[in-house]
C-alpha cells in the first residue's frame, strides 16, 4: 500500500516509518451513482424553478400552469426535467453497487455483474487507452460523467481508461478489470495505489 501523506511504499495494516500514521490494510473505493443522481436531480429541480419563476413574473401561478398544459413546449419542458432525472437514475443503477478493494494481496471489484478478484502477482498486463471514438455514444455519456465527477473539478483526469488483465477464468476468457474515471470515487489514488504494485500502465 502506501502512505496517503507521503506517497511512498509502505506494507498494508503497519505505520508509516516517515509520518508514524497507520496505513491501512485494504482501501475501499465506491461507485458514483448515487453522486450523480444528487446532482442530476439538482438540475431537474433547478430547470423547475427557472421555468416557474420565470413563467409566475409573467402571468401569476394558475395562468402559468394552464398556459403550460396547453402550451406545444409542454413536452420540451417535460424532457428538460425528465431527462436528467432519468440519466441519474441509470447511473445509479449501473453503479450503486460497484466497490473496488484494493490490499497488498490482489485488487478486487463488486458490481453487478458479479466478483472479479486479481492478485497482483497474477496480472499478465496493464494497460491504458484513450477515450475514443470521439463521436461515440460512449464517448458522449462518458463525456458527461467526466464532467460531473467531483474529481474532475479537483484534478484534471486524463482521458483514458485503464484494464487490468489477469489469467484465463473459468469460462475460458482473460479475467479483465476495466477502470474508468468519472465512474470510481477517488480516481487518482486508486491509481497510484496500482502503480504501486504494478507500475505504469503500457499504452494503447
Ligand atoms: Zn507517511
Amino acid at each position: 500500500m502506501r502512505c496517503p501523506e507521503c506517497q511512498i511504499a509502505v506494507a498494508g495494516g503497519t505505520t508509516c516509518p516517515a509520518c508514524h500514521q497507520p496505513v491501512p490494510e485494504r482501501e475501499t473505493f465506491g461507485g458514483q451513482g448515487a453522486y450523480y443522481l444528487r446532482v442530476l436531480l439538482g438540475v431537474s429541480a433547478v430547470v423547475v424553478a427557472l421555468f416557474f419563476t420565470l413563467s409566475i413574473l409573467g402571468w401569476g401561478w394558475g395562468r402559468t400552469v394552464y398556459r403550460f398544459t396547453v402550451s406545444q413546449w409542454r413536452w420540451l419542458y417535460l424532457a428538460l426535467i425528465a431527462l436528467p432525472i432519468g440519466i441519474g437514475i441509470y447511473n445509479w443503477v449501473e453503479m450503486h453497487n460497484d466497490e473496488i478493494t484494493v490490499t497488498d494481496e490482489y485488487i478486487e471489484r463488486r458490481s453487478r455483474w458479479g466478483v472479479q478478484r486479481l492478485a497482483w502477482r497474477d496480472v499478465k498486463g496493464f494497460h491504458s487507452h484513450s477515450i475514443v471514438p470521439r463521436r461515440s455514444w460512449l464517448w458522449r455519456t462518458f463525456a458527461v460523467k467526466r464532467w460531473l465527477s467531483r474529481e474532475y473539478l479537483m484534478w484534471h483526469l486524463p482521458w483514458q481508461s485503464y484494464e487490468l488483465v489477469g489469467p484465463p477464468d473459468a469460462k475460458g476468457g482473460d479475467l479483465v478489470i476495466l477502470l474508468e474515471p468519472g465512474t470510481i470515487d477517488e480516481f487518482p489514488w486508486l491509481l497510484s495505489l496500482i502503480n504501486e504494485r504494478i507500475g505504469e500502465p503500457e499504452e494503447g
